[in-house]
């Protein structure tokens, strides 16, 4: 069996995309964006607009005295 390397398509790694910032294409270093700096702008995007995390009700431990007459501590 001899396998024939194929010729007739260039391999790709990564298809090619534009930075989603700016549009420019995209840098493999700083993919899928441009630069260091686009990466940074989406990430100010995200933090100062949808930078929303559901406050957690800390349960109130005032009910920690509970009147339990079924102690029987001596
Ligand atoms: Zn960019």
């Amino acid at each position: 069996m001899t396998q024939k390397p194929k010729s007739d398509k260039p391999v790709r790694l990564r298809p090619r995309r534009p930075c989603p910032v700016c549009g420019s294409p995209s840098q493999q270093k700083y993919h899928p964006f441009c630069s260091a700096r686009c990466a940074d702008i989406d990430l100010h995007r995200w933090l100062g607009g949808q930078y929303a995390i559901p406050a957690v009700d800390v349960p109130d431990f005032a009910d920690a005295g509970e009147s339990n007459d079924g102690r029987d501590e001596t």
